[in-house]
Order: C-alpha cells, then sequence, then structure tokens
C-alpha cells in the first residue's frame, strides 16, 4: 500500500531565519527533525510520495532544494495569499519566483488562492498575486494547488476568466454546495487531518461525498494533526492517520482509498 501526502510544509524544518514564521515554530518545536527522518517515519507508515509547498519566494526555493535531495519528493512554488503584499511591493523578487517554474522538479504552482478568514494581505493584492500566479501555471502547463479561505464567491470568477487551469483545493472544508462548483471545474479536492476533528456535519457529509477519483490526501505538516494526535507536530506521516478516518467515514477499504489517491496525486501533478 502507498499513500501520497499531497500538501505539506517539511521544507522549513530546521529554518530559523524567520522568528515571526508559524511554520519554523513548529518545526522547532519538535526538534527540527531532518527530511531524512520525517521521510523514513513517514515510509513506516506507507506515505511515499511528498509534495512540499511553497508559501513565499524563500520557501519555495527550499521546496525545491529539498525535492533535489530526495527522489520521492516534488515541489511546488506559490506565493500564499498572506505573502501577496510583500511580494506585490517587490517586482524583482517576482521576476525571480517566476523563473523556478522551469526547474525539472516544480510539479506545480501554489499555494496560492484568497484568504478573506485572516486578510493578512489587502483583498485587491491577493487577486492580483492569484492572477500572476494562474497565468504563471498555463504559460508552463503545470496544475495548481489552491488555498481558499471564506473567498470561493471572489474566487471562482477570477478561475473563471482562464481557460485551462488544472489543480486541487487544497483543505477543503467546506460543503456540498462548494464541492459542486470544484467538480463542475474537474478540480481535485484535498482532505486532511480537519476531518478528523471536525464537528460540523456538513464538512463530513461533503467529504463523503467527493468521488473517489477525485480525492487526494494531504496533511499541511506542520499543522493539522489530526485526532488522535492532536498535541503533537503533524508529520506527512500523519496522512495514513487521516486515510483510516475516511475508509472508515467513507465506507471504503484502506486499500481502496490508498490506491486511489496515490493515483490522483501522481495523475494530477504528472508524475
Ligand atoms: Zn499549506
Amino acid at each position: 500500500m502507498q499513500l501520497f501526502d499531497t500538501h505539506c510544509h517539511f521544507q522549513e524544518s530546521g529554518c530559523a531565519d524567520n522568528p515571526q514564521d508559524m511554520t519554523q515554530k513548529l518545526w522547532a518545536k519538535a526538534g527540527s527533525p531532518s527530511s531524512n527522518d520525517i521521510i523514513a517515519r513517514a515510509q513506516a507508515s506507507d506515505v511515499t510520495g511528498f509534495m512540499c509547498v511553497g508559501c513565499a519566494y524563500t520557501d519555495s526555493v527550499r521546496a525545491i532544494s529539498t525535492a533535489a535531495a530526495h527522489d520521492n519528493v516534488w515541489a511546488s512554488i506559490g506565493i500564499h495569499p498572506h505573502e501577496a503584499k510583500v511580494h506585490l511591493d517587490d517586482p524583482a523578487l517576482l521576476e525571480k519566483f517566476a523563473i523556478l517554474a522551469t526547474e525539472p522538479k516544480v510539479k506545480a504552482v501554489g499555494e496560492c488562492g484568497l484568504d478573506y478568514y485572516y486578510e493578512n494581505s489587502p483583498r485587491q493584492d491577493q487577486q492580483k498575486i492569484l492572477r500572476f500566479q494562474i497565468e504563471l501555471a498555463l504559460k508552463h502547463n503545470l496544475p495548481m494547488i489552491f488555498h481558499v479561505r471564506d473567498a470561493f464567491e471572489d474566487f471562482w470568477p477570477i478561475f473563471d476568466q482562464y481557460q485551462g487551469i488544472r489543480g486541487v483545493i487544497h483543505s477543503f472544508t467546506a460543503t456540498q454546495k462548494e464541492l459542486d462548483e470544484i467538480l463542475a471545474r474537474d478540480l481535485y479536492v484535498g482532505l486532511n487531518g480537519i476531518m478528523t476533528f471536525t464537528k460540523q456535519e456538513a464538512q463530513l457529509a461533503a467529504a463523503k461525498a467527493v468521488p473517489l477519483d477525485r480525492l487526494v490526501l494531504e496533511t499541511d505538516a506542520p499543522f493539522l494533526t489530526p485526532a488522535p494526535y492532536r498535541g503533537t507536530i503533524c508529520e506527512p506521516k500523519h496522512v495514513r492517520t487521516t486515510a483510516e478516518f475516511l475508509a472508515d467515514l467513507r465506507g471504503e477499504s484502506l486499500a481502496t482509498i490508498a490506491n486511489a489517491t496515490t493515483q490522483n496525486a501522481r495523475k494530477l501533478f504528472d508524475l
């Protein structure tokens, strides 16, 4: 059995250049495990493929280096909506970012999207940097990893202005209505540990309704540790916990979930 973590951030483990950065802080709390250790623990849980997802320029460069060092790790380059303003204000940085798309192990663009829940960057800037990344992905024929939080009503009109976008809505926690919109556009749906501890029935009902051929699994490590491991740092190995939970919820075998989601991940990222 093989599982695939389509969304994790372990390229930041051991990095300490940004004391504000929550990702770096969490990895430090976990003792800054090496990529080798994280991958070995994941493999012991049958998690054998990893997409390291960038949220900013430097983070994307690190994702590429981590991918270069390991056979089963790939990289996605992205500017998170939280980081929109900093990047928009620096055209030279954006230019350097765009060049990363030609690196051999870069298999996606994102995470990018809109986050109106935190709104750490102005909405206009979030929309501009989203468009920039959509155009970059289309130019290089790369799929996209979208982060959309409390913002689908602005996200779809932008998305629909373009033809041929492929990708995944990561950390899906919405309801049947949003699921229908996603499926109508042939996107994949990424589910993670939130499913194991959510109290919202509508989220679980939607997770149950995702067609098997559209489903991919992720951790968002070091965030979103699934139950019953809440309170510890999330690692890619925890994909298995979410897979087991979903197998139960959906009435499918673990092997069925594992096979389908791993195959979907490979198809999504052209691996
Ligand atoms: Zn993420």
